[in-house]
């Protein structure tokens, strides 16, 4: 079964080019073809191979696809792929340090390697969460501990009202993080952004003073490097001397674009994150390990673990009295999968200088491409390349804002349904615009040019059509 199951990866990733890469099932159609029941006698595993032909593979949106331009890319591969064969197999969970030396031991030295690598300082440490949403709400979660030290023992309830600030820009993992941790929408101060979209760093410390006027109380700042509508990034040193001063905790999310900071050219975009109390990016988005893989650091650790250790005289042991890393005691979960292993074969086997060398393609790469859609007609683009995401729209002139909109929404949904290139959208403004973004190993300049056919084609025929109505 192992043997096969590799055969059929291997043959998946070579024929990848062959398949369309958004899903073209409807929903329910997948589910009705499902029995309501598990079997009630075992099958035969060429049952189960014949229905990932029929079943499985023909229904997944291809994100190993070359084509796969969409929210941010992503790669799963190889090395990584074998470490997450190889974590199952092993299934080692780690709880304890003696539940398992080795996961335990690996990840802090993955962690190392990871915060010396995108150019952080020695006293960080940390973990490889699962996401960057569960991540975040960790680190608010130590920075809530900081703010009201006896949270733990009164709850919330008596305490003044605690406050995040984050830009409009952030992810909406940090307002899931603040309903979860009891501050409320609320409790999430969304500061305006300048013609960049990057935190106006004035305008933060204006609301922690007027709310600080109203006694309400700051628990962390949360800037962006890499926002997910348009990839701009906050001034974190900025930001910095503004925590500094107001002693409130600095949590930096970085999740797709922190790879970068590996790329010395790219790390003077994160300037000031050696800095934060707490930061993550993700492996999973763009170094190219298979998802579930955040980096998560700190510069305390044991911030963290007061927020969250729990031992139950069960799980007591003399490690942990001798003060060994137990890393039930630094998240939400008791238990924790060998994602290190994956992470340190892709690094083993892409060495520093192969990471660093596909970022840098992708980056070169994006830039290109907004060069070239700079020149198209009726193309507009919508915020500074800085990494490997383009962000722009057909705006032709004479459309009224309600009408562009609903021509780049046919665009897009054009392109999509012709199986090359797959392609996303966000608001900006307003306004409905098209996210091209690269982040995939097996991109190629070709595979751009493929999507600016169809682009090119798509805002033909939309060009086409909208002088047919007016002749009418
Ligand atoms: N933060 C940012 C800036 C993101 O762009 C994303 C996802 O795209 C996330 C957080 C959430 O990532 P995850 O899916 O790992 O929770």
């Amino acid at each position: 079964m192992g043997g096969a199951a590799v055969e059929r990866l291997a043959r998946y990733l070579e024929t990848l080019e062959s398949r369309p890469v958004l899903a073209r099932t409807k929903p329910g159609e997948v589910l009705a073809k499902l029995p309501p029941r598990a079997p009630e006698r075992p099958e035969e595993w060429d049952a189960i191979e014949r229905d990932l032909d029929a079943l499985i593979e023909p229904n997944m949106t291809h994100w190993q696809h070359p084509g796969y331009l969409a929210y941010f890319a992503n790669t799963g591969a190889v090395p990584g792929v074998v470490g997450d064969i190889l974590a199952a197999g092993y299934n080692q969970i780690g709880i304890l340090w003696r539940t398992s030396p080795i996961l335990t031991e690996l990840e802090m030295a993955v962690v190392r390697w990871l915060a010396d690598l995108v150019g952080l300082p020695s006293e960080f440490d940390g973990q490889l969460a699962d996401f960057a949403s569960t991540g975040s709400l960790i680190a608010l979660a130590a920075a809530r501990e900081q703010a009201f030290p006896d949270v733990r023992k009164t709850g919330l309830a008596a305490l003044p009202a605690g406050v995040v600030y984050s830009s409009e820009m952030a992810h909406s993992s940090i307002d899931k993080a603040c309903v979860v941790l009891g501050l409320g929408t609320e409790g999430l101060r969304k500061i305006p952004v300048d013609e960049r979209f990057a935190m106006r760093a004035d305008a933060l410390a204006a609301a922690i003073a007027d709310d600080r006027a109203k006694g309400r109380r700051p628990v962390a700042v949360v800037a962006t490097v890499g926002t997910t509508t348009v990839a701009s990034a906050d001034p974190v040193a900025k930001i910095a001397d503004v925590c500094e001063r107001e002693e409130v905790w600095l949590h930096v999310d970085a999740a797709y674009a922190g790879s970068a900071a590996s790329v010395p050219e790219l790390r003077p975009l994160f300037a000031g994150w050696e800095r934060a109390d707490s930061l993550l990016f993700n492996p999973h988005k763009w170094m190219f390990v298979p998802v579930e893989c955040t980096a998560l650091l700190f510069r305390r650790m044991e911030r963290v673990r007061r927020a969250f250790s729990v031992v139950p005289h069960y799980l007591e042991t003399p490690e942990g009295s001798a003060g060994v890393r137990e890393y039930m005691d630094y998240g939400i979960q008791l238990g924790r999968r060998f994602r290190a292993l994956k992470m340190w074969i892709t690094l083993r086997m892409f060495g520093a200088e192969g990471v660093r060398a596909r970022i840098r393609e992708h980056v070169a790469m994006a830039k290109e491409l907004a060069e070239t859609l700079a020149k198209e007609p009726d193309v507009e683009l919508l915020a500074p390349v800085l990494f490997s995401l383009v962000v722009f729209r057909f705006a032709p002139n004479g459309l009224s804002p309600a009408e562009a909109d609903a021509a780049n929404r046919r665009i897009l949904e054009a392109i999509n349904a012709e199986g090359t290139s797959f392609i996303s959208h966000a608001v900006l403004s307003g306004r409905y615009v098209l996210r091209l973004a690269i982040g995939n190993i097996r991109t190629e300049r070709r595979h751009l040019e493929a999507f600016l056919a169809s682009f090119r084609r798509e805002a033909q025929r939309e060009r086409a059509e909208t002088l047919a109505a007016r002749a009418s």
